[in-house]
């Protein structure tokens, strides 16, 4: 099996745009600002470790699900 090089490259270029995106979401959420889940358009709940395990951001359906290491 040959690994398109190309398309590796695309792909590390998404993961890295994601991952930009969920910090800046992540951001915004612990500014204390309303952000909607792209999914359902449901306000994203920030989980703090003295609410939940695991902590994060999340919505009420689940469909965002980021996971957040307040350590
Ligand atoms: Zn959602």
């Amino acid at each position: 099996m040959s690994i398109d090089l190309k398309q590796f490259a695309a792909l590390q270029k998404n993961s890295k745009n994601s991952f930009f995106a969920q910090k800046k979401l992540l951001q915004q959420v612990m500014s204390g600002k309303t952000v909607l889940c792209a999914t359902c358009q449901q306000p994203l709940k920030l989980l703090t470790p003295a609410q939940a395990e695991p902590t994060g951001v999340s919505c009420a359906k689940g469909c965002t699900d980021i996971a957040l290491d307040f350590a």
